[in-house]
């Protein structure tokens, strides 16, 4: 441990870490970065399959914060202060040109995380930011409203001002164990109860493992609840041996688990959402005339992928051999509700194991959302997925470790947080 006299001490050294310590040392502060792994970034290079989903181009902040949910208000300050233009300007003037692709998602030009990782370390170093491996923080000492010190596995750390960006605890080989909500409960702050959210979903029907690694383009999935419609989302799913997966099936997750406390839950998918029931109901009719002769598990080629048409068949309860031709109306009907609204029931969530976030945290009415400061403890901040607040994929989450990232560290970096600053967002 080097012996020096830090301003700020930053524990955590994920994207929320980075960019506080880049953030404090800008401003000023002299900053040591604690990071357990012998290398930094470990879950960010594995962002965006490789490639990662920076931040989110949705540039008028009112309509950004929506899609964080009702949290989402806490975090309107530090997307004022660096939001994603901003968190774009700062990359690229270290010279990572990004490019904006569907739904706004902002990624490297070059398509590669490691870039991303090294522009941040380029920018630590010019900073002079004291980065520090293989040093795991164990406990925290404090009372009186401060930390006093840090006890690490080996020796101890002091500094004016520490910033907890520990993340949350999904995907836990990456270093998040969740060691940072022990540290805050321990000096006094409530923890909403970590769960894991953008995660895929078992899934009860015994069909389902047969469709392993098919993936649907362009369909959408509808949550339900005691035939009350929840949630509708439209794009790319994938069958595993499991359950479901892929990025709506992921964006519904955090939902699913909330609705699963109360009961069952059912899913629909529409596997031909272009097409309302009339049209495809056309659609087949044509199909079957230009086929009379097939029987009707071989009619479906052109409408269904090969894998799905053995379930399909099976779910309509068509006869497979019956030629299209005798297939009554009643039964076509019945093929267009399937294919309009293919149900399956999930049973949970996979563990933190596979959960892209973890939801839950510090809890918001704790943190002052004007510095990203403690109320309970004087010396201390949190940024990144350590807090009760976050997103669906669209590089929303990683929006969060920039904004409130970027605000603690400038603010633990002021010398005396005028009290002033401190406003309850709910107040
Ligand atoms: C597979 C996958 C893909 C993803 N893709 C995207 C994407 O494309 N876009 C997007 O917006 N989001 C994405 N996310 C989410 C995003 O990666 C996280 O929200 C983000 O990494 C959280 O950053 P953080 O800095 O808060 O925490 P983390 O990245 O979890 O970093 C926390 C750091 O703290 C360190 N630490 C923990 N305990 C201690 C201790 N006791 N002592 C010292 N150090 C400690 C850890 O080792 C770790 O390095 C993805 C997540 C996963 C798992």
């Amino acid at each position: 441990m080097k012996e020096k006299n830090y301003d700020v001490a930053v524990v955590g050294a994920g994207p929320a870490g980075m960019m506080a310590g880049i953030r404090a040392a800008e401003s000023g502060a002299k900053v040591i970065l604690l990071e357990k792994n012998e290398k930094l970034g470990k879950k960010l290079l594995l962002t965006g399959k490789g490639r990662c989903n920076l931040t989110n181009a949705e540039f008028d902040l009112r309509k950004l914060v929506e899609n964080y949910g009702p949290n989402g208000k806490f975090l309107f300050r530090a997307f004022s202060v660096f939001g994603p233009k901003e968190v774009i300007a700062f990359f690229e003037k270290l010279g990572l040109n990004t490019k904006i692709e569907r739904g706004k998602r902002v990624f490297p030009l070059s398509d590669r995380v490691e870039d991303v990782l090294k522009a941040l370390i380029r920018c630590l170093t010019q900073n002079k930011v004291d980065i520090v491996y293989n040093a795991e923080v164990m406990k925290v000492d404090g009372s009186n409203r401060r930390i006093k010190k840090l006890i690490l596995k080996e020796g101890e750390m002091v500094a004016d001002n520490y910033i907890f960006c520990t993340g949350g605890r999904s995907y836990p080989l990456t270093g998040s164990s969740g060691d940072g909500f022990k540290w805050a409960r321990s000096l006094g702050h409530r923890i909403k109860e970590p769960s894991p959210a953008l995660v895929p979903l078992k899934i009860k029907e015994a069909w389902v493992p047969a469709l392993q690694g098919l993936s649907l383009k362009n369909v959408a999935i509808t949550v339900l609840q005691q035939d009350k419609k929840e949630r509708r989302e439209f794009g790319e799913c994938l069958f595993t041996h499991f359950g479901l997966s892929g990025p709506i099936v992921i964006d519904i997750s955090k939902r699913v688990g909330e609705l699963l406390k109360r009961g069952e839950v059912k899913l629909g998918l529409d596997l031909k959402p272009a097409l309302d029931s009339a049209k495809l109901d056309e659609r087949i009719q044509r199909d079957f005339k230009a086929g009379q002769n097939k029987s009707f598990k071989n009619s479906l080629a052109d409408l269904l992928p090969r894998k799905l048409i053995p379930v399909i068949v099976k779910l309509s309860r068509i006869d497979p051999e019956k030629k299209v031709n005798n297939i009554t109306r009643l039964e076509r009907l019945g093929l267009v509700k399937l294919l309009k609204n293919l149900e399956m029931t999930p049973t949970g969530l996979l563990s933190f194991n596979s959960a892209i976030v973890t939801s839950g945290g510090i809890c918001l009415e704790e943190i002052d959302h004007q510095t990203m400061k403690s109320k309970i403890v004087d010396n201390l901040f949190f940024a990144g997925e350590i807090i009760d607040v976050d997103g669906p994929t669209g590089g929303f989450n990683l929006q969060i470790c920039w904004g409130t990232g970027y605000l603690a560290g400038q603010s633990a970096a002021e010398k005396k947080v005028p009290d002033t600053f401190s406003q309850d967002i709910h107040g």
